[in-house]
């Protein structure tokens, strides 16, 4: 399924985040290391970064990221302390455009899905009258469900981890699937993680959540399966699904 990561700390260059680690996401996108289904990132690729707004900017492609010569020339200029990144390996029966790229993002929000709902018409259908509707949710694609769900959550109040949750278990009670997410705020980054990897890296400077290790430093660590982890100024908080 994709690869894809989520950043919070000091500022630090889309270049250093997602290309220059010994195995980045860039590198991911052709050799992933531990990718159980597929085996390359090609069908696009994204990039949410905050600066100094509320909303994050979205930089997305539908090609991958290593044919995008416009993204290595301007990834080294970026500086951010939040981000969310991911290379697309698509799920078949669903759209191959841009729309379908991760992140996706409405309001302050950024969001990115690895896995697959086993049954998203019927969770669509189950699940339809509790998804905020704006046009990122409206993708051709089953993540853009689980963003919708975890959407109208936050916009009712919820905190990061607390909103992909909540739309992981209403998932699960419809179909369920390999649900694994990461989401951003600008001031916080969380993960839940159903059914496909999810691992950490706390450092002194700042906290990556990843699909796979990006480098060898061994403070990397796999969280549990079925559990959340929200990382914001107070430090990493997990707990069981
Ligand atoms: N199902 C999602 C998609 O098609 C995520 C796929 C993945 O994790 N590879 O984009």
């Amino acid at each position: 399924m994709c690869r894809h990561l989520a950043y919070l700390g000091a500022p630090r260059t889309l270049e250093s985040l997602v290309v220059a680690p010994s195995h980045s996401l860039y590198e991911q996108s052709w050799a992933p290391a531990r990718q159980r289904h597929g085996t390359v990132n090609a069908d696009g690729f994204g990039v949410g970064w905050y600066v100094d707004r509320v909303a994050p900017v979205r930089y997305r492609r539908a090609q991958p990221i290593w044919t995008d010569a416009s993204f290595a020339s301007l990834a080294p200029t970026v500086s951010t302390s939040c981000a969310v990144a991911a290379v697309r390996s698509a799920t078949p029966g669903t759209s191959l455009d841009e729309s379908a790229a991760a992140p996706f993002t409405h309001g302050r929000w950024l969001f990115s899905h690895n896995g697959r709902l086993h049954d998203w018409a019927t969770a669509r259908k189950a699940l339809g009258a509790e998804a905020a509707d704006v046009p990122d949710t409206r993708a051709g694609v089953d993540s853009a469900l689980l963003f919708a769900l975890a959407l109208a959550r936050w916009q009712a109040g919820a905190g990061l981890a607390e909103g992909l949750a909540g739309a992981a278990r209403a998932v699960l009670d419809h179909g369920g699937g390999r649900l694994s997410a990461l989401a951003a705020d600008g001031e916080s980054i969380a993960a839940v993680v159903v059914g496909e990897p999810v691992y950490v890296l706390p450092g002194a400077d700042g906290v990556a959540l990843a699909a796979e290790p990006h480098d060898d430093d061994p403070g990397w660590r796999e969280l549990a399966d079925l559990s959340v982890v929200q990382v914001d100024g107070s430090g990493l908080t997990e707990s069981p699904l």
